[in-house]
This record gives C-alpha cells, sequence and structure tokens, in this order.
C-alpha cells in the first residue's frame, strides 16, 4: 500500500477543486467505502468526502459481527438472511485478518421464560441458517452439555440449565474493516479526503445537480467539486443531504435513527470463550457478549432516537438495564458500573415508512431515493450486506452516467482482496510465526498486529526496525492490549490518521478498549503523531484535549 497521509489529503484536496469527477461520493462509513470500491475498479473517477473521519459515524460503534442474523428469521426475511451469509463467507475470504469465523452460544433453562423462544424454535432457527447458508457454511449449529456451556462460561448460572445451542457467524473490526476498503479504492484511484464537509450542491442551467459546495474543516475553506452524479452515504444524516435537494419520491420513507449502547468490560471479570446471546429482562430481544480484542463487548439496546447525532452517549439508565440482564445470567459475575471500562452508542439508519412499529421490527433492508435534481442515495442495510448495497447504487449511478457518454467495466469486488488480506488464512497463520520469530515479539503482539493490518502488519515491523522505540508497547501492563507506538506512526503515515482521536479510535480501537485518560498515553501517542503532522506544542495540547473530549462524551457514560 503507498502512502496515505495529510499529504495525500492535501494532494487529493487540490484534485477535488480542479478536476471533474464521475461520481462524488459523501460520507465515509462502510457504505461510502464500499461504494468508492466499486466505483473505482468499474474504472469510475470517483472522489469520495468524509466530514469527520473515516467510520466515525455509526461504522465504528456497531456490535461487529458479519453475519446472516438469526434474528431476522422471525421476520421471514429468508432473503436478506440468505444474501448476508453469502457475503459473510465472501468477507472471510477477501479480509481474512479482519473477518473471522466465530462460536455463538445460546443458554438454554428449564424455565421457560428464561429462554430467548421456545427451544424447539431456536434449533429450528439454526438449522435454516445452516442450511441458507449451504456451501457457504462454516460449521454446523449443534447442541451443548450442561458441562460444556458451562466451560465456555463459568460465571453462567447453573440453576435450571439444561445445555445449550451454539452455532458459527463471524466478527471483524468496523472501523479497520471501513480504513481497509477506503484505502483499497485509494490504490484503485478514488479521490478522498477526510474532515471535508458538504454544504450544498450545483446546479446546471437545468436545475440538475451537477457538483457540490464543501468544506474543509481543518481550516475552514470552502470551495466546489464538480462531479457528474453525487452519491449520499451518510447513514443516519441521509435525510439532511435530502432535504438540499428538489423533488423527494412520494413514498414517505425516511431515516429513522435508532440508538445501540454497548459496554466493553474486561476478559477477567466477564470470563467468555464463545459470544454468547443473552435475553433482555424486558422485551423480545437479546443481548450479545462477544469477547473482542481482548475485552468483551456487550449490547446492545436498541431504541428511537432524536437527539443530537454527532456523538451519541450512552446513559446510566442504559448501562444499568444492560448489567442487570448480564448480571441474571452470569451471576456469579456481580458486574458493576465500575467495571465498565468503555460505554459508547451508535446510531442504525433504520428506514421507516412512517408505520410506528418498535425500531426492533424495522427491517434491515436499505433504500435507494433518487432525487429529482439526480442526488442518489442510500441509506439502511447492515454493515455485513455493505458490498451488496454498493454493487447496487452504483449500478443506478452507472445508468445516469451513460447520459455523459460514461462507461463502467463489470463489477469486480468479488475478487478484490481489503486491505491486508492478500493473503490465505494459513499464510496468516504462518505470518504471525514469523513475525514472533525474527523480530522477538511476544505471539500476542504478532498476532495482534496480523488480526489488525493483515500481510500490512510487514510494514509495521519494517517501522519496528527502523526505530527501536516503536517497538514499546503503547499500554503498560495490560497483555490484553499488546498494541505498539508504531501503530500510531502507521495511522498518520498510511492511514490518513490526522487527529490523536483518528489514530486511537478507528485506526487502532484503543478508545473503545482502554480508560485513555492517563496523560502517559496520550502524552506518547500525541509525540508520535506530531512527528508525523509536525504539530508544536500547543497543537499537541490542543489535540489531547480534543481527544478527552472524545472519550468523554462518546465512550464514558453521561449523565
Ligand atoms: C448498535 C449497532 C450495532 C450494529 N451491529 C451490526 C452488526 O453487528 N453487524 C452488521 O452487519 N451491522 C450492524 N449494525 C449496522 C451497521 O453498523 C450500519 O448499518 C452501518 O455502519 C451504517 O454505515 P453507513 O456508512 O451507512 O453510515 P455511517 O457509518 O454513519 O457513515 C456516514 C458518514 O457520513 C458522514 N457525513 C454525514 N454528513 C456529512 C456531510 N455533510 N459531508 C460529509 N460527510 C458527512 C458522517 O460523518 C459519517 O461518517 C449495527 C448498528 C448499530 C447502531
Amino acid at each position: 500500500m503507498s502512502e496515505f497521509s495529510w499529504r495525500t489529503r492535501q494532494a487529493h484536496l487540490a484534485r477535488l477543486s480542479e478536476e471533474t469527477f464521475n461520481l462524488l461520493i459523501i460520507g465515509g462509513g462502510i457504505t461510502g467505502a464500499g461504494i468508492a470500491l466499486d466505483a473505482a475498479a468499474r474504472g469510475l473517477k470517483t472522489a469520495l468526502i468524509e466530514r469527520r473521519d473515516f467510520a466515525a459515524g455509526t461504522s465504528s460503534r456497531s456490535t461487529k459481527l458479519i453475519h446472516g442474523g438469526l434474528r431476522y428469521l422471525e421476520h421471514f426475511d429468508f432473503a436478506l438472511v440468505r444474501e448476508a451469509l453469502r457475503e459473510r463467507a465472501l468477507l472471510h475470504r477477501l479480509a481474512p485478518h479482519l473477518v473471522e469465523p466465530f462460536p455463538f452460544i445460546v443458554p438454554i433453562y428449564q424455565q421457560s421464560n428464561r429462554n430467548y423462544d421456545h427451544p424447539l424454535k431456536m434449533r429450528a432457527g439454526m438449522f435454516l441458517y445452516d442450511l441458507l447458508a449451504g456451501r457457504h457454511n462454516f460449521a454446523r449449529h449443534r447442541r451443548l452439555s450442561v458441562e460444556e456451556a458451562l466451560e465456555h462460561a463459568p460465571q453462567l448460572d447453573p440453576q435450571g440449565l439444561q445445555g445449550a445451542l451454539l452455532y458459527y457467524d463471524a466478527q471483524t473490526d468496523d472501523a479497520r474493516l471501513v480504513v481497509e476498503l477506503i484505502k483499497t479504492a485509494h490504490e484503485r484511484g478514488a479521490c478522498i479526503a477526510n474532515q471535508v464537509a458538504l454544504t450544498g450542491f450545483t446546479r446546471d442551467a437545468q436545475g440538475q445537480i451537477n457538483g457540490a459546495e464543501l468544506r474543509d474543516e481543518l481550516t475552514g475553506n470552502s470551495f466546489a467539486v464538480k462531479a457528474l452524479q453525487c452519491l449520499n452515504a451518510t447513514g443516519v444524516w441521509t435525510d439532511e443531504l435530502r432535504a438540499f435537494t428538489a423533488g423527494q419520491p412520494a413514498n414517505g420513507k425516511h431515516v429513522r435513527p435508532s440508538k445501540g449502547v454497548h459496554l466493553t468490560v474486561s476478559a477477567e471479570r466477564l470470563n467468555v470463550t464463545a459470544a454468547w446471546l443473552i435475553p433482555a429482562l424486558t422485551g423480545h430481544r437479546f443481548y450479545f457478549v462477544v469477547p473482542w480484542q481482548g475485552r468483551v463487548n456487550i449490547g446492545t439496546t436498541d431504541t428511537d432516537y432524536d437527539e443530537g447525532k454527532d456523538a451519541p452517549g450512552a446513559v446510566a439508565a442504559e448501562v444499568t438495564e444492560i448489567l442487570h440482564a448480564i448480571n441474571a445470567y452470569f451471576p456469579a459475575a456481580e458486574l458493576e458500573p465500575a467495571d465498565v471500562i468503555t460505554a459508547w452508542a451508535g446510531l442504525r439508519p433504520l428506514i421507516s415508512d412512517g408505520a410506528s412499529q418498535s425500531t426492533t421490527a424495522v427491517s434491515r433492508e436499505e433504500e435507494i431515493f433518487e432525487s429529482a435534481d439526480g442526488l442518489l442515495s442510500i441509506a439502511g442495510g447492515k454493515l455485513t450486506t455493505y458490498r451488496l448495497m454498493a454493487e447496487r447504487i452504483v449500478d443506478r449511478a452507472v445508468t445516469r452516467l451513460r447520459q455523459h457518454n460514461v462507461k463502467a467495466a463489470p463489477i469486480e469486488t468479488e475478487r478484490i482482496a481489503i486491505g491486508g488480506g492478500n493473503a490465505t488464512h494459513d499464510e496468516l497463520v504462518e505470518l504471525v510465526g514469523r513475525i514472533a520469530q525474527e523480530e522477538r515479539l511476544p505471539r500476542a503482539t504478532a498476532q495482534h498486529l496480523v488480526n489488525s493490518y493483515g500481510t500490512e502488519a510487514k510494514r509495521i515491523v519494517e517501522l519496528m526496525r527502523s526505530d527501536e522505540q516503536l517497538r514499546e508497547p503503547l499500554i503498560k501492563n495490560d497483555e490484553a492490549l499488546p498494541h505498539v507506538a508504531a501503530e500510531i506512526v502507521y495511522a498518520a503515515r498510511y492511514e490518513m490518521a490526522l487527529t490523536l482521536a483518528d489514530a486511537l479510535a478507528r485506526r487502532t480501537r484503543l478508545a473503545m478498549l482502554a480508560e485513555l485518560q492517563s496523560d502517559a498515553v496520550l502524552i506518547r501517542c500525541a509525540d508520535l503523531m506530531a512527528v508525523e503532522l509536525g504539530w508544536n506544542v500547543t497543537e499537541r495540547i490542543r489535540q489531547i484535549e480534543l481527544m478527552r473530549g472524545e472519550l468523554s462524551r462518546e465512550y464514558a457514560v453521561t449523565d
């Protein structure tokens, strides 16, 4: 991968103000990133702008599952589940470092009110899930004995436990998946910049959109970009951009944000070796309890949301609600609010037709909107199905681009490795061993580097070889977090991290995994970024303050 830094961004800003693009994508979450790769790979002259940072919206705050969605079978969304299961297998091949098959377990109790559903119905659902996955399945579901269930979760309540059901899905690192898609799109020629907001559209004499007004969020400078087709991929902000356009479709559909809160706790406090589905105490829902990057994530809630969308946070009542449910099933864990390392919230961009059903019942399918003045918008869907969403919207864009005599090559994304995913699973295992041995690194560190960056871990190794200090762990005395200093340099040089928060929240995921308020870690990381980005002392202090603000608004319990 080539350099993708603030310098690249400068060059891209110049291109944005000078050239005419076939496609301008607004929004750098999973949807926009997937579209950028699809379009660039089809040979379209593609630009993407993101107001904040890549994945700073919903796409860094999901449960991080690449899944068919067992629950959607209850709504008879068989087609949705089947295509998501196919994508699950494909993404495991295209990004084997980032999409990992993982066991999921549902406990079964004698007391029917402790079960999510009747065990026979759940088993039938898993049977169907296996069937829909077909040859793309990781492994078939099976029943676990009480002893086997407790081996996977020693703190699980044994009272009335009759066993459990185990099936397979996959987990990922959502923000890294976005960043690696962005980098791959850049490798294919896409012109991409973060910290650039769309503030309006420009129009031709016929009133058709022919570009956009943009603002560089770092300098406040405004400028215009010319694009034959603009494409809105702004998630829960979709309707804000649609409001700039003329002629909304008559079906009245709109985005209905639904808030989902997660908690991150240490693996010592909640000891699980697989992901668990734990019924919520009220409503027909469950919480996922998922081991992730040395910690355990628990979530999520699902409630209508109409407050500020930029920095949704978890409130104390939501934390209490989640902990009550988890303690009811893992009484030996005795989790308390003090055990919560971080709490974070995301907003689902659900599509509503105005009917007042619960957010849980609203379909997860995506919707494409086309305004009379030519803006294409896409919203809804899931992380898992981003590639298909990209295919569909780029197909629509290609049809519209024909009027400008622009032709596109066939879809290619089924064959393009994502980021450092250009290796098989076995080759990645071998790479872990080689890095550990040749660099004399703990195996956990090598494993973490390969899981996070795939074959690009070699570039982190090069950085460590060039400067011994870059081998040092960022977090001292915590074996669960083997992150090294070189990752911060890599984030700035090869992943367009422009702020301390970009590096700590969305390139590495330390903002989610650790209580980062300690001066030592923030100062160390700011110093590393300063060398790459030319920050003076004042800027370093400002970055640390900005990071602290983001941590307290977006990763701590607000109330
Ligand atoms: C709690 C929760 C759990 C979930 N779990 C899963 C899961 O396990 N698996 C799964 O498959 N899916 C999951 N999802 C769904 C999935 O996360 C979302 O569907 C997906 O992340 C939405 O991505 P997006 O790119 O459409 O939106 P976002 O990620 O929100 O991206 C939109 C981007 O547009 C930018 N933007 C907005 N306005 C402008 C502007 N004017 N100019 C420039 N940029 C702008 C924003 O800054 C933002 O970065 C979950 C969602 C939630 C909330």
